[in-house]
């Protein structure tokens, strides 16, 4: 339906941000209108506790191109960033984070080089020379970086990079859920995209705070291991469960069987270890190949077309 030509859709997830809301307009300003491509930028206030949705409404109503969003409370990046994929017109989606810590005037080469390179789908920025605490921040995410590139086999230096240059049918093909923003080039590679990595600029935060303490560490291993699953097995549960369930059943049914044989020529086997270990992996492999079966059907479940949203959007603040 949209009339507009769009080439660049900006996105952007805003929590707490008000200080840096005014300069991040105009620096997303200063990077595209000389550089000839149309833009709109997609605000998606999530849920701020202070003045952003009020300021980011000001602001929206003196610039066209400025279209913000607003969630009902806050659900974090994920799904703020989900929220403004839901609304992209542009051909080109670009995605940053709205501390200014990502430079908006990185986007015109990143769109620039995938319009040169038709196979390429997406650009993830690497931020070679960062600006964050080395002890809470950089080696954390050194060692995390490694650890994804090794699990997942896209190999990747830097997954954390908020700045991310897309082609805004692959943003439509994938669907970000729980805290997997991080994970987006792992989602991409799993649904058949070409990625690339590009250095970017990257500065200190100089207003507002890190939402994110230590503690994310160890989300992301458990996401991790989530991601290894999903791209093994998310469209054949039976076969990873089912599988360890045979694994179980065969032996399990086998020494029951031998127990039964010895039973019917007068032995006894009551007191055997074996007995308890033959009913144990008939119990377990049957409760796999069960949990396998009913992932089959949660899989289809999943895959019907109208999931059910993720968040819901409230109207404009009243100034
Ligand atoms: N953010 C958000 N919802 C949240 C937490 C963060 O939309 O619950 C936004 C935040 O405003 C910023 C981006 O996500 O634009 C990255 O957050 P932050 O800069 O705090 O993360 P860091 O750069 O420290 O990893
Ligand atoms: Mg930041």
């Amino acid at each position: 339906m949209t009339q507009e030509n769009i080439d660049i859709s900006v996105v952007i997830p805003i929590y707490n941000e008000e200080e840096n809301l005014p300069d991040l307009v105009a620096r997303v300003e200063e990077a595209l209108a000389p550089s000839g491509f149309s833009f709109e930028l997609i605000c998606v206030d999530d849920g701020s506790r202070d003045r952003s949705a009020n300021v980011l409404k000001t602001l929206a109503a003196r610039t066209p191109w400025l279209k913000p969003r607003y969630l009902m409370r806050n659900y974090g990046q994920t799904a703020a960033l989900q929220a403004g994929f839901d609304a992209v017109q542009g051909r080109y989606t670009v995605t940053l984070d709205g501390d200014l810590q990502n430079d908006p005037l990185d986007i015109p080469q990143l769109i620039r080089t995938l319009e040169a390179t038709p196979d390429i789908n997406m650009i993830s920025g690497w931020r070679k020379d960062r600006q964050d605490a080395a002890i809470n921040r950089k080696i954390p995410s050194m060692i995390a970086n490694r650890i994804i590139a090794k699990v997942t086999g896209v190999k990747l230096h830097d997954y954390g990079c908020a700045l991310k240059a897309y082609r805004t049918d692959l943003i439509k093909r994938i669907r970000l859920y729980g805290e997997l923003h991080r994970f987006i080039p792992v989602l991409a590679a799993e649904a058949g995209a070409k990625i690339i990595e590009v250095p970017v600029r990257h500065h200190a935060r100089t207003k507002g705070v890190s939402k994110y303490g230590i503690d994310r560490t160890f989300r992301v291993v458990l996401d991790l291991l989530l991601m290894k699953f999903m791209l093994r097995y998310l469209h054949r549960p039976l076969h990873a469960f089912g599988g360890a369930g045979l694994w179980m059943l065969t032996p399990g049914l086998g020494i029951c069987a031998y127990l039964t044989l010895l039973k019917l020529f007068g032995a006894s086997i009551g007191g055997r270890p074996l007995l308890l270990l033959g009913i144990m992996l008939v119990l377990m492999g049957v409760q796999l190949i069960g949990l396998g079966l009913l992932g089959e059907i949660l899989i289809r479940i999943y895959h019907e077309p109208e999931g059910r949203d993720q968040y819901r959007l409230r109207p404009p603040p009243e100034n």
